[in-house]
């Protein structure tokens, strides 16, 4: 198998800001997996905060050799190998871990929601996001999101009720709310919490830091909406002790490594009885219909990546009146339109 990388800018549509920082473009990572002339494509996107880089990414593909593997439908041993090279590098190891999947479904000539079992007649609503921003930007961009019927709204700064005052004066569909750890004090997160419920506010998303896990299952046991984790969950290891302090998780393939263990980790928290939300950074439609595979097995999706961004190389999953519409190519149903 030949492995083949190379950097790719994200442009965003718009200046995107949350509670840790305010960005223009995101660096990714595009991957191609080369065998018996199938290419299989992967996505790695790396926002800052996750201290992954392009630099980071090159050294880590630097130490994995693909030659040695003669059969790439054995996914466990190829993916625990690479997992093995060291530690971190989440996002690496996903853009080499959907290439894999590409690769491996195109050869059964399958999508992988058939190769999973999955009914792809029921992928949910997915949110769209809207950064912090100036009261004139918010509006236009709940105008901009008529087509969705669900808004995931940013907050974690002092302007967090006149944010969602806002997109209220614009909107009455539900909104979900990410904090992004922004919140510093657990009975202030509470009467805000409170607050939100009474606006038709569903969920909040990593109101705490992710450390404050006491002070987090504090707030969950007294909040009348679901408290899900974002930070606080990277991969499967993290899954169990979120039970108890958390209503649910969000997965996201740029954490857990891929959709290997995104799978793993959708079951293992079905298990423990917790809700599951299927996320994404800015990414292509690449990774968003990797994303897109596992879409049905969970209860909130968070699939907006690829329409927050204005070069997109590649067509696959797509939104539909705020529905994500599953690909209908074989792998994970992309094609590449542009380098
Ligand atoms: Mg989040």
């Amino acid at each position: 198998m030949v492995l083949r990388h190379s950097p790719y800018t994200i442009e965003l549509k718009r200046r995107f800001t949350l509670s840790s920082g305010s960005r223009t473009t995101t660096p990714a990572v595009i991957v191609e997996l080369e065998q018996d002339g199938i290419v299989g494509y992967g996505e790695g996107a790396m926002p800052p905060y996750l201290g992954e880089s392009l630099q980071s990414a090159e050294a880590f593909f630097a130490k994995v050799d693909m030659s040695k593997y003669r059969d790439p439908s054995r996914r466990d041993e190829i993916l625990d190998d690479i997992d093995r090279i060291a530690p971190g590098n989440n996002a690496a190891k996903a853009a080499i871990d959907i290439a894999l999947h590409d690769w491996v479904g195109k050869a059964m000539g399958q999508p992988w929601h058939r190769i999973l079992g999955i009914d792809p007649g029921k992928t949910p609503l997915t949110s769209f996001t809207i950064g912090m921003d100036t009261p004139e930007a918010i509006r236009q961009v709940v105008a901009d999101a008529d087509g969705f019927q669900i808004l995931k709204v940013k907050l974690g700064s002092e302007n967090d009720q006149e944010i969602i005052t806002t997109v209220r004066e614009c909107t009455d569909k539900p909104l979900r709310v990410d904090v992004n750890q922004g919140w510093k004090d657990a009975r202030q997160a509470l009467s805000l919490c409170e607050w939100l419920a009474d606006r038709n506010v569903e969920l909040v998303e990593q109101p705490l830091p992710a450390q404050r896990g006491e002070e987090m299952a504090w707030l969950r046991s007294h909040s009348p909406i679901p408290i899900i984790a974002d930070e606080s969950v990277l991969r499967l290891e993290d899954v169990k002790r979120c039970a108890g302090v958390f209503d649910g998780i969000n997965v996201k393939l740029m954490k857990s490594t891929g959709m290997r263990e995104a799978y793993s980790m959708i079951m293992l928290a079905r298990s423990l009885g917790l809700k599951i939300m299927l996320g994404c950074m800015t990414e292509t439609s690449c990774a968003i219909s990797a994303a897109a595979q596992l879409s049905p097995l969970v209860d909130w999706a968070d699939l907006d990546g690829a329409a927050l961004i204005k070069n997109d190389p590649f067509v696959g999953a797509t939104i539909v009146d705020g529905r994500i519409v599953m690909p209908k190519g074989n792998g994970i149903g992309v094609t590449r339109i542009s380098s």
